[in-house]
């Protein structure tokens, strides 16, 4: 007999770690822009598995690229070298203007090599090991151990430290507070070109062009986690690009694979020559072919599709939308973003109105407390964006 959902949900709570309190939903497949659960009930989803599914469920080409590649190999280790992995990592300095390509199961792992890359840089120029990374206060850098001891929230940290130590936290767009934690030992600075998790909040191009300027005087790395911001969302391949601002060291994941999971972090050559080493550093599964098949498709798929021209297109259009809302109620207090990566500071928890839209049929997802955040899929319509808008009004007419 096949279980009902609410006997899924109720099994998954007997078998799963408690680590997630979800949403009580089970999903089943996806179509496009639209996602459906087991009582075939259809949503449409602003959330992209958390900016993860870029270009829809169900890309035809992607499908087709995944099964072949199923067909022909999965894994293979990094002992020897494979060929979509060569073609990824290609396509990867290509689309980014960076040097160097280490492939990763996920982004916190990215952010792992990404500080073991900035150590071991400083290593070799002083032989020092008290070297410390500066990180931005209400940054998500992951949940290992690394990743979270630069992650500037303290609720995700507090029962696990320590961490791993000459971690200095430091405000995002206040320059000064940076400078105060500047010192001889600084070996890297680390930021989210766009906080995701943190409430949605962009850089300031002054503030990233100061960064850059410091780095470049006192030889620091300029780390810039592009996890979520990055691969199209903005409107650029990755956010730092609108700023013109280019890191020594990036990190990407979430859409990258588009739903295989995937990181990636890159270097300049500079970094690649001066740090980690045959030996230094490595991952079983990173960077297999089935992984890397969905990277090649995924980049191939933006250019042929002109996914960016389009963000761009279909962005202005969703911040329209969004600001009308934020007009006319007045519990939603701002709405602020980039591309399709917007929020909308709500002057309470965010989570009933994500219940309410749930319950109507719109997937959306919360970036701490009061904030909603919209990430759909990078295809999304202008008529899409309409349909949200209306059931978005909806359910706030109704918590009124
Ligand atoms: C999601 C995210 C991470 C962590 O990625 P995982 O794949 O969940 O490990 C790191 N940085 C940013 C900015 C993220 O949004």
């Amino acid at each position: 007999m096949n279980m009902t959902q609410q006997q899924y949900i109720e099994e998954a709570e007997k078998a799963l770690l408690h680590t997630y309190n979800r949403y009580q939903v089970v999903l089943d497949r996806g179509e496009g822009v639209y996602l459906y659960d087991l009582d075939g009930k259809k949503y449409l989803d602003f959330a992209s598995g958390i900016a993860v599914f870029a270009l829809g469920y169900h890309y035809q080409d992607y499908d087709d690229a995944l099964k072949a590649q199923i067909d022909k190999l999965i894994h293979t280790s990094n002992y020897y070298y494979n060929v979509p992995a060569v073609e990824a990592a290609k396509k990867l300095k290509a689309v980014s203007g960076m040097d160097r390509v280490f492939f990763t199961n996920s982004g916190a792992e990215a952010i792992e090599g990404a500080i073991k890359a900035a150590r071991k840089y400083a290593f070799l120029k002083d032989g020092k090991t008290d070297h410390e990374i500066i990180a931005m206060e209400h940054s998500f850098h992951g949940r290992t151990m690394g990743a979270l001891s630069v992650t500037g929230n303290p609720k995700y940290r507090e029962a696990f430290e320590p961490g791993i130590g000459n971690i200095r936290f430091a405000r995002m767009n206040d320059f000064d507070s940076v400078l105060s934690c500047v010192s001889d030992k600084t070996c890297a600075i680390l930021l989210e070109t766009v906080q995701g998790e943190g409430g949605v909040f962009p850089a300031q191009e002054a503030f990233l062009k100061s960064l850059r300027a410091l780095c470049d005087e006192r030889d620091i790395l300029l780390i810039l986690d592009e996890i979520q911001c990055g691969m199209g969302r903005t409107g650029a391949m990755f956010a730092w690009q609108k700023y013109g601002v280019k890191p020594d060291i990036m990190t990407c994941a979430k859409a990258l694979g588009c739903g295989v999971p995937v990181g990636a972090f890159l270097m300049t050559e500079k970094v690649g020559a001066n740090s980690l080493k045959a030996g230094d550093h490595g991952t079983t599964y990173g960077g297999n072919p089935l992984a890397c098949a969905a990277v090649c498709k995924v980049l191939d798929l933006f250019e042929k599709n002109h996914i960016i021209e389009h963000v761009n297109e279909v962005s202005g259009y969703l911040e329209e939308k969004l600001d009308a809302i934020a007009a006319k109620y007045e519990r939603v207090l701002a709405r602020r973003g980039m591309g399709l990566m917007q929020g909308l500071v709500l002057d309470g928890p965010a989570a009933p109105v994500i219940a309410s839209a749930m319950e109507d049929g719109l997937i959306l997802i919360n970036a701490g407390p009061n904030i909603l955040r919209f990430v759909p899929p990078l295809v999304i319509t202008a008529g899409e964006v309409d349909e949200m808008a209306k059931i978005l009004d909806r359910c706030l007419a109704k918590e009124a």
